[in-house]
């Protein structure tokens, strides 16, 4: 068994400016790693765990998942050392993914929301378990895969290399056959788009090159939200050439793609009543108002009274819930997203404390997206910022 081909490819996406993602294709070490934090504190993060699993590839003294396990303690152990000793980067973090190729099988090791997928026979296999939010919820029954896809919290993650002086690493290994093409990935290609997709840009490219690009193109054009990165590598037979020098691509903005995103409609999306705007435009009073007429200047009456008192209600409702990078965050509104990319909340304070600082009972008792006044949310949080940041 010998790795045929590799590929690594990562790209800002549509909607953020930097790429806080970061990769090793350096065979038969392979990872993608998601970094968090403000400023460049996510970029930090992310660079810092590819890094640290480069320096000690080659130091493989144990079996291939003991290593994984502590090269990636390893590099836990070097993001928080940073983040405690520099201000600018405190409260950083990154996921890592993690996989080496050895003795026909796959070990991978891992931490927090990005994914390793096998392909073999035309189907696609979820290999890890995310460690995030929605996939408690989704595990513990309360909410169904198709809720989770498109739940507002979906990116909150429960684990993550640098917040913690130690960190729990899961860990397993798969066998591999010639055929297999192995996949790792940040969450900006899962939020995108389904395994289906997956599957469809992988079988119709003809390179691993030219599946890694697809991939990456199939996010963008699903709306590209955050920055995605794909990893990939294929197992050869048995009988032939040794593995080609590493294919890398870097981040380019894809501008062949087309610039109009198209936010695709999630499965099993719930899309929540918007009341219509007041319809005080149009209503014609006839000299004689005959009785239909009546009912439907009635009904409109209502109906404007109706959409007055919901958006009255929106700008009253505040939740406790979790903004980019992580971070605990009080919004104004209701925690839903219609289809197509438009929220009903908007931010109105971000805290420094970030979710995974929390443990899973804190999180689930602050982020239980209860309606509360802005005073009472920001209360909530204040608790635990005085626990995370004694002054
Ligand atoms: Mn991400």
């Amino acid at each position: 068994m010998r790795l045929a081909d590799s590929v690594g490819v990562s790209d800002p996406g549509r909607v953020r400016r930097r790429n806080e993602d970061a990769y090793v294709c350096e065979p038969p070490l392979f990872a993608v790693a998601d970094g968090m934090g403000g400023a460049q504190a996510g970029e930090l993060a992310s660079r810092l765990a590819a890094a640290a699993l480069r320096e000690q590839r080659d130091d493989a003294t144990a079996d291939p998942e003991t290593h994984l396990r502590s090269s990636i303690q390893e590099a836990n152990r070097r993001i928080f050392a940073r983040a405690a000793t520099d201000p600018q980067v405190s409260g950083m973090g990154t996921t890592v993914t993690a996989a080496f190729v050895a003795d026909g099988r796959v070990a991978v090791g891992h931490v927090g929301d990005s994914r390793a997928y096998r392909i073999r026979d035309g189907e696609v296999e979820q290999l890890t378990q995310d460690h995030s939010l929605v996939a408690d919820l989704v595990r513990s029954g309360r909410l169904t895969p198709q809720e989770a896809e498109v739940h507002p919290q979906r990116s909150v993650i429960t684990r993550a290399l640098g917040t913690d002086a130690a960190v729990q690493v899961d860990s397993f290994s798969v066998d591999a056959r010639p055929g297999d093409v192995f996949l790792l990935c940040s969450d900006g290609l899962t939020t995108m788009i389904d395994e289906a997709a997956v599957l469809k840009a992988v079988r119709k490219s003809s390179s691993l090159e030219s599946a890694a690009r697809a991939l990456v193109q199939a996010a963008n054009k699903s709306g590209g939200e955050d920055n995605v990165t794909v990893v990939l590598f294929s197992i050869a037979d048995g009988d032939q050439e040794p593995l080609p020098a590493p294919a890398r691509t870097s981040a380019a903005p894809d501008s062949t793609a087309p610039t109009i995103a198209t936010p695709v409609t999630p499965n099993g999306g719930r899309p929540v009543a918007v009341p219509a705007p007041p319809a005080s435009a149009g209503v014609r009073r006839e000299r004689r108002v005959g009785r239909a007429v009546l009912v439907v200047v009635l009904v409109l009456v209502l109906f404007a009274a109706l959409a007055g008192v919901a958006l009255w209600g929106l700008s009253r409702a505040h939740f406790v819930g979790v903004g980019e990078g992580g971070r605990i965050t009080v919004y104004e509104g209701v925690p839903w997203d219609l289809v197509g990319n438009v929220h009903l909340y908007r931010e109105v304070y971000v805290s420094n404390l970030l979710a995974v600082q929390l443990t899973p009972e804190e999180r689930q008792a602050l982020l239980d997206h209860e309606l509360v006044s802005e005073a009472e949310a920001r209360d909530r949080i204040a608790v635990y910022e005085r626990q995370a940041f004694p002054s």
